[in-house]
C-alpha cells in the first residue's frame, strides 16, 4: 500500500493566506484583530515560540503585543498584566505561554483570561463548550493543535462518521479536545493512557490513530491498521550522533510507511497547524467581539 504524507506546512501555509485575506477585509471595517501573548521567565525554547506567534500574526496583519515578566514574577503580577488585557478593546486574543514558573499556578492563570479572548481554547468554560458542541471545528475556540490536527484529517478524508478512532493521550491541551472533535464529527472514539492494556491490540483496530504522548516512536509498524490514517501529535528531541538532537513523533514513521493509508511527518505535520489554529482563534475572537460575522475559512 502506497501511504500518503499529509503535508501540514502546505496546509498550514493555504490557512494563513486565507486568514491574511480575511483580515484584509476586516481592515477595511476598521477592525485588526489584536492577539497578546506574555511569557514568564526565560526558557529559550518558550521565547522562540513567542517570537514565532508574533512574527506570524503581524504577517496576517494582526497587531501582536508581546509581554515578558521575569522567572520570579508572583502570581499576583501575572493576573493583573491578564486583567488590563482582558480591559484593553485592542487586545482579542491573550495566551500566556506555557508551562509557567512553579510559583504560579496555570490553572488559576487560565481561568484569569476573559473566555472570549482564550485563544487557546483552555478556559473552562470554553472546554465546557467543546463538550457540549457549542464550540466546534466551525465555531468557538477549540485549542489550537486539536483542531490543526482535525484539519489534517480532513484533508485525506472530509467525511468521518462512523470511523473507528483511537487517541493515544488524555491531557487537557491535546488528547481530550481531540477526542472531543472526532467524536462531533461521528467518530467511534476510544481514549488510551498510560493505564491502558494491550495498547496495540487497541490501535490496531483505529481506522484514525491519533498519538498525543511525548514518547519518541512509541507507536509501531505493527500496531497500524492497513490503510489507518495516522496523526502524529508527539514532538520528542532525541539524540542524533555528533553531539547534536533531531525532532521526532510518537510514531515509528519509517515502519508505518507502506501500511498507513496516511501519515503525518514530525517535523511538518501537526506542528505547523499549531500557530495557523492560533490565528484563525484570534480571527473568531475578534469578529466575535466586534460582532461581525466569523469568515468561512
Ligand atoms: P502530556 O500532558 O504529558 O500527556 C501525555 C499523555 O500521554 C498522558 O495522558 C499520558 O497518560 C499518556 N501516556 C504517557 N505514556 C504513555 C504510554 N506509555 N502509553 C500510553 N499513553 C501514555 O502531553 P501533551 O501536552 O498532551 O503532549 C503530548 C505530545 O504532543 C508531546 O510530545 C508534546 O510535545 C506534543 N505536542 C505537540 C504540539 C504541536 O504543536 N505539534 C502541541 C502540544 C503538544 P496518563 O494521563 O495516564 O499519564
Amino acid at each position: 500500500m502506497s501511504t500518503a504524507l499529509i503535508d501540514g506546512k502546505a496546509i498550514a501555509a493555504g490557512l494563513r493566506a486565507r486568514i491574511a485575506e480575511a483580515s484584509g477585509a476586516l481592515r477595511a471595517k476598521a477592525l485588526k484583530p489584536g492577539l497578546a501573548v506574555v511569557l514568564v521567565g526565560d526558557d529559550p525554547a518558550s521565547h522562540v515560540y513567542v517570537r514565532n506567534k508574533g512574527i506570524a500574526a503581524r504577517e496576517v496583519g494582526f497587531e501582536s503585543f508581546e509581554f515578558r515578566l521575569p522567572a520570579d514574577a508572583s502570581e499576583n503580577a501575572l493576573l493583573s498584566r491578564i486583567a488590563a488585557l482582558n480591559a484593553d478593546p485592542s487586545v482579542h486574543g491573550i495566551l500566556v505561554q506555557m508551562p509557567v514558573p512553579p510559583q504560579i499556578s496555570s490553572q488559576k492563570v487560565i481561568a484569569a483570561i476573559d473566555p472570549e479572548k482564550d485563544v487557546d481554547g483552555l478556559h473552562p468554560l470554553n472546554s465546557g463548550k467543546l463538550l457540549s458542541g457549542i464550540n466546534s471545528e466551525a465555531q468557538g475556540l477549540v485549542p489550537c493543535t486539536p483542531l490543526g490536527a482535525m484539519m489534517l484529517l480532513r484533508s485525506v478524508r472530509p467525511r468521518l462518521t462512523g470511523l473507528r478512532a483511537v487517541v493515544i493521550g488524555r491531557s487537557n491541551l491535546v488528547g481530550k479536545p481531540v477526542a472531543q472533535l472526532l467524536l462531533q464529527a461521528d467518530c467511534t472514539v476510544t481514549m488510551a493512557h498510560s493505564r491502558t492494556d494491550a495498547l496495540p491490540d487497541l490501535c490496531r483496530q483505529a481506522d484514525i490513530l491519533v498519538a498525543a504522548v511525548g514518547r519518541p516512536l512509541m507507536v509501531r509498524g505493527g500496531w497500524i491498521k492497513h490503510g489507518a490514517i495516522v496523526i502524529d501529535v508527539g514532538m520528542n528531541r532525541i539524540e542524533a550522533g555528533a553531539g547534536k538532537t533531531r525532532l521526532v513523533g510518537d510514531v515509528a514513521f519509517d515502519e508505518v510507511i507502506g501500511i498507513a493509508g496516511a501519515v503525518t511527518p514530525v517535523p511538518g505535520g501537526v506542528g505547523p497547524m499549531t500557530i495557523a489554529c492560533l490565528l484563525r482563534n484570534t480571527l473568531f475572537a475578534a469578529c466575535a467581539q466586534a460582532n461581525v460575522p466569523a469568515p468561512a475559512l
